[in-house]
């Protein structure tokens, strides 16, 4: 594993396959050690970890390839949670995007440049003490609350822990199902994860089990019906919101309404939002 005072000088970290450019100075240069795709347009890798590297869970980092002089940095919200000893990030694969067109490449051994700033308002400390944490998602903005479901903190803090994840289609919610079997066999937060995590997919377009945009079976009630749960209460209820421009705006009104306030981490309140992606 490279480090940041050291990058450059570590033997194992590969350049990318066909250019050999300089790792730029001030950034981490780390190691994939495992990638697996799910779809045409998802997948998620692993790779070392700095050891000086500190982060909370739920929070983002800039990342980018060292295959240009310049490389193009995006950012990606760390998927494993603060303790792991390595880091995972679960990506988008845009055909011609300035970086996941490569990115999407990556195989073990090649290098992955790391910017050391981690940074994001999706993290424990933006929320204040509740019961209930419910954790909505679409597509890759599941990748925070992998993040988080992982960590002892987010039990500590809270009695019941609901992800929601809504994609398109079925198999774009396989991490999300691999994502909460792996918690509930971990050994730190395994207990935890079985007796007060709740998994609650949905898709919009391919048939399945349950369908509909989150926001709808929120405001229905749907919901809360099925897993027989009171419905939203500003009071013990704390939410985070990650996925696309829609989901955001749609969700946050809906709290609006329901008397929730905009946490922040200078301020933290009921519920907090991060987008998955510009655009
Ligand atoms: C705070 C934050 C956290 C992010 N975390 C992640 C993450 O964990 N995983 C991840 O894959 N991306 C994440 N992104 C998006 C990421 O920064 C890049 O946009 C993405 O990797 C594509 O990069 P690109 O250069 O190939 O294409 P870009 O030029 O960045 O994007 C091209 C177009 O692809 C679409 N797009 C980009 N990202 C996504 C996405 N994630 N899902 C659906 N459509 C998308 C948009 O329409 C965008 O205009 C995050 C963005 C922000 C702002």
């Amino acid at each position: 594993m490279s480090e940041y005072a050291q990058v450059g000088n570590d033997a194992s970290a590969k350049p990318f396959p066909g250019e050999e450019f300089p790792i730029p100075a001030g950034v981490f240069a780390e190691t994939v050690t495992s990638v697996r795709h799910y779809t045409d347009r998802l997948f998620m890798f692993r790779m070392t970890r700095p050891r000086s590297f500190r982060f909370r869970s739920g929070e983002f980092v800039m990342i980018g390839l060292p295959n240009a002089k310049r490389p193009i940095y995006r950012a990606y919200s760390i998927a494993s949670p603060s303790w792991d000893d390595e880091i995972e990030f679960f990506s988008i694969k845009v055909p011609d995007g300035p970086l996941t067109r490569d990115l999407q490449k990556i195989t073990p051994g090649d290098t992955i440049l790391m910017r050391p700033k981690p940074t994001g308002t999706l993290v424990n400390d933006a929320l204040l003490a509740g019961k209930r944490l419910f954790l909505y998602s679409s597509g890759t903005g599941i990748a925070p609350f992998a993040s988080l479901i992982r960590d002892p903190e987010t039990y500590e803090k809270f009695e019941t822990v609901i992800l929601t994840h809504t994609c398109r289609e079925v198999a774009e919610l396989a991490y999300g199902f691999e994502l909460v079997a792996a918690a509930r066999e971990d050994p730190l937060v395994g207990e935890e994860a079985e007796a007060r995590l709740i998994h609650y997919p949905t898709t919009t377009r391919e048939t399945s089990d349950r369908m509909g945009r989150i926001t709808d079976l929120v405001q229905s009630g749907e919901l809360f019906r099925e897993l027989g749960i009171p419905g939203l209460d500003a009071k013990s209820d704390r939410c985070m919101i990650c996925g696309a421009m829609a989901l955001l705006k749609d969700m946050k009104s809906l709290l609006e309404a329901d008397s929730f306030t905009e946490g922040s981490n200078s301020s933290p309140a009921d519920f907090v939002i991060e987008r998955a992606f510009v655009g």
